[in-house]
């Protein structure tokens, strides 16, 4: 892939500026409508994009999910979008004058992306912000941008309509971006964001940031175990736990605590890594050889201080990838590395304890606070405890359902992120700034003169 240097970003970011204005002329169903015919194209590169992701990242049935979730999302903003945008009166409380509410859409939205789903999240934020009348320029990261080519393809014959554009490099490239642009929506480490954010800030413009999480969940003794067992090790190892929303501490109830661990092990020991077809088995490989090394460093830390595995426990290779066995950990303490930093791996460390106070006293140890679960048959009770957790997204006898649900508003906690929300209706508020018209058909103010 090429290296765009911050000349030629600019000079992109140049162009998609030029398109735009004609762009936010449209109308919203007319801006709709091209979202909706976008998506018919990318469904038709469906396949192209599949082994482009496939190539980057070594695993098959995510890849699919991944352009499911595009075309969902052009869907749902291409019917939302409309009745969203539209603008709204009212009278104010003096009678003569009325408010109209407008909006202005950012001209240049910039996008830059992690590797862990490389296309989703070059588009989550980009198809709401197109709605809204803005042009993208996407940097995707330099670990996963194969997806670019059939991505552009799947906009030939489009793009004179679609000011979206994209630029390939690393952390230069995306520093660059950040120079060219009018707000910045990013996801990404919160080392990365942290950055992000500072360069914004010099510039005074908005960042969004997407970062990290260690998400806790709490199985209370009521909980139903089997399925509990069956959610987390799902909301845990898939995607090989390479997920921001993945489960990274579990928390469970004493008296079901040895219990809970036999059903759990039992599940996640059944899961196969997908070492000899990537189309096949469960676990894929971990990203690249830095993560691999991280995630021994915390299993090591682990070991070094009494943790058992109950399943799992190694770093294995095959064929010059490195995949990580499926593992549940016990015997853990929270102080260990494995309890505090991000570990993006498919491990699960179990920790009992006493009571509701105890069990949210653990869950909020943490800097990060992106989203969480909790599982109890008092759902009542379970509310409380959600409602407790500094964590923007709790599922409630589930795991990780943001990933599949994307209505319910929620913000980051702690140094999981910073600005408005990215999912439900009102995230497309990101991409605009609002204009009050204040229109006085009376005497001029003041008018108590
Ligand atoms: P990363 O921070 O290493 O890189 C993210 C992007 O930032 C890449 O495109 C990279 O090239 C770019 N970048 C690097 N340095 C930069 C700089 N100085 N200025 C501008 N851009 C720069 O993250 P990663 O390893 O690709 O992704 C994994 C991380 O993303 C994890 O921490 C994960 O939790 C997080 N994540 C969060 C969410 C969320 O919605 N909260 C979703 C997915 C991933």
């Amino acid at each position: 892939m090429p290296v765009h240097d911050a000349t030629e970003v600019a000079a992109v970011a140049a162009q998609l500026r030029a398109r735009q204005p004609a762009w936010a002329a449209r109308t919203a169903p007319q801006r709709a409508e091209a979202l909706l015919a976008w998506r018919e194209r990318l469904l038709g590169q469906e396949s192209a994009l599949a082994e482009a992701l496939l190539a980057d990242t070594g695993r098959w049935q995510e890849g699919l999910l991944e352009i499911q979730a595009c075309a969902a999302s052009l869907a749902r903003w291409a019917s939302q979008g409309p009745g969203l945008l539209a603008p709204s009166q009212q009278r104010a409380s003096i009678p003569f004058l009325t408010i109209e509410q407008g909006m202005q859409p950012y001209p240049l939205v910039g996008v830059i992306s992690p590797w862990n789903f490389p296309l989703l999240l070059s588009l989550i934020d980009a198809i709401p912000a197109l709605m809204a009348g803005c042009a993208v320029l996407v940097k995707p990261s330099e670990i996963t941008p194969r997806f670019v080519e059939p991505l552009r393809a799947s906009l030939a014959g489009l793009t004179s309509e679609l000011p979206i554009d994209f630029v390939t490099g690393a952390g230069a490239t995306g520093q660059a971006l950040i120079d060219c642009v009018d707000t910045i929506a990013f996801t990404g480490s919160m080392a990365t964001g942290r950055k992000v954010a500072e360069q914004a800030a010099r510039r005074f413009i908005p960042a969004q940031l997407e970062l990290g999480g260690k998400d806790a969940a709490l199985v209370f003794a009521d909980a139903d175990l089997p399925r509990t067992a069956r959610s987390l090790a799902w909301g845990s190892m898939v995607n090989a736990g390479q997920s921001c929303m993945s489960l990274e501490r579990c928390y469970v109830q004493q008296p079901v605590f040895e219990a809970f661990a036999q059903l759990l092990t039992e599940r996640v020991a059944a899961l196969g890594l997908n070492t000899s077809d990537p189309r096949e088995g469960h676990i894929g490989p971990v990203i690249a050889a830095a993560q691999a090394r991280l995630i021994q460093a915390q299993l090591d830390d682990a070991f070094a201080q009494g943790a058992r595995a109950l399943c799992g426990g190694r770093l294995v290779e095959h064929g010059g990838g490195i995949w990580c066995q499926p593992t549940v950990l016990v015997d853990v303490k929270p102080s260990m590395r494995v309890m505090r930093e991000e570990t993006f791996g498919p491990i699960l460390p179990l920790q009992a304890f006493a009571d509701e106070a105890e069990a949210l006293h653990l869950a909020n140890d943490s800097e990060y606070g992106l989203s969480g679960a909790v599982f109890s048959a008092d759902v009542e009770r379970a509310r409380r405890v959600a409602s407790a957790l500094r964590a923007g997204a709790v599922s409630i006898n589930d795991c990780s359902l943001t990933a599949l649900v994307h209505e319910g508003a929620k913000q980051s906690f702690g140094l999981s992120g910073l600005g408005g929300t990215r999912m439900g209706a009102q995230s497309i508020q990101r991409f605009y700034r609002q204009q009050v018209f204040l229109v006085s058909n009376g005497h001029p103010a003041p008018w108590w003169f």
